[in-house]
């Protein structure tokens, strides 16, 4: 099971860190260590003593989710209907602290609220000792496993086929708005959970901002127009852009496009494995500043995708100087914003290889006009 290869690989991590459990409290990494889908669910994994002797992890839930957790959450994990508040359940479960020397209860520091910390300290036995751990569980997600990757390329190619579908009536005379709500029912109805963040149409000079909202304005003949969408399937976000034209455009327009375009394409072909995601930033933003627009590209060419919309690795002039690893989900989305007048960007997804990379969002990048 995926999910008990993942607690595995933690517990490593737990051990080198000298922390005996970690408390994993946010829902989106209960899920990924335990597959469990619900809102209310606690997890402890245990650091163990060695590798070949895999302890039991616990996994805490209440009545309503006694059936979908016992579907849900692997054997690997001993699971426990809490009567009332899973932290209590939790420190129950921890029992004593131990006479001889302290032991090692890790935390999120990231996500836990400071009343919860107040409450789990109050609950604990003597002699545990809260350790923060914040992004041990994050820094793991970064690099996907073979189900994360298939299950990312299923949003994708299902985001894709809702976009074709939704500009096959057109787009000239429709509000930002109207096509932004087809867009989103049409991901629904091809089987995805949800949009993975709310999309953006952006069309003229609406589209120099970079997250811009969709209005309640027909989208007229001759300009630009940006689409950022993605779809939520399977606990997995897909993200993409495409910027497209309705009728012929100014010369600026279609300088921009092209601009971006081969930004875009630069930088995508210089991600692959031991790259760091400055030098990808460093790609793009080198084109887009020699042919003056420099000012007009203020964020980062991509970040990371997986269960969230936004994870590590970040592909920016401020990344770390960590490279990029095979098992990287990244986007690449460089884009120019022209204040009161226009915008592009295009942006693909990717899975980082280590001489190279692979696609998954597959949507015809050359300059293409709709009607
Ligand atoms: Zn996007
Ligand atoms: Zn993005």
């Amino acid at each position: 099971v995926n999910e008990l290869a993942r607690a595995s690989l933690l517990a490593a991590e737990l051990r080198a860190l000298e922390v005996d459990w970690l408390l994993v409290s946010t829902p989106v990494n209960v899920r990924y260590l335990t597959g469990y889908s619900g809102s209310n669910g606690l997890a402890l994994i245990a650091a163990g003593e060695r590798a070949d002797s895999p302890p039991k992890h616990r996994f805490f839930t209440d009545f309503r989710y006694a059936t979908q957790s016992a579907e849900q959450v692997p054997d690997g994990f001993e699971r426990e209907i809490a009567p009332a508040e899973l932290l209590e359940a939790a420190a129950r479960a921890l029992g004593s602290g131990g006479s001889e020397g302290e032991r090692t209860l890790g935390f999120d520091d990231a996500s836990l609220t400071v009343k919860q910390h107040h409450r789990l300290r109050e609950l604990l036995a003597p002699g545990w000792e809260l350790v923060p751990c914040a992004g041990v569980i994050e820094r793991l997600r970064e690099v996907k496993d073979q189900q994360e990757v298939a299950r990312i390329r299923a949003a994708c190619a299902l985001a894709d086929a809702a976009l074709t579908e939704t500009l096959e009536a057109g787009v000239v005379g429709r509000t930002e708005r109207e096509l932004a709500i087809e867009l989103e029912l049409r991901m629904r109805r091809l089987g995805a959970q949800a949009p993975s963040f709310p999309s953006i149409v952006a069309s003229g000079e609406h589209g120099a901002l970079p997250h811009a909202e969709p209005r309640d304005v027909s989208i007229t003949r001759g300009v630009l127009v940006t689409i950022d969408w993605g779809a939520y399937l399977d606990g997995y976000c897909s993200d993409c852009t495409r910027t497209y034209a309705t009728g012929p455009l100014d010369q600026e327009a279609s300088a921009v496009y092209e601009l971006v375009l081969g930004a875009q394409e630069a930088a995508l072909a210089a991600v692959r494995a031991g790259v760091g995601g400055r030098e990808v930033d460093g790609v793009a933003r080198s084109i887009i500043e020699q042919a003056g627009y420099a000012e007009h590209f203020g964020h980062g060419v991509g970040h990371g995708v997986g269960m969230e919309i936004h994870e590590a690795p970040r592909l920016s002039r401020t990344a770390g100087e960590e490279p990029l690893r095979a098992g990287n989900i990244v986007t690449v989305e460089p884009g120019v914003y022209v204040p009161g007048r226009l915008g592009v960007r295009i942006e693909d997804l990717a899975v980082v290889g280590d001489s190279g990379h692979e696609r998954l969002t597959s949507l015809e990048k050359g300059l293409t006009m709709l009607d």
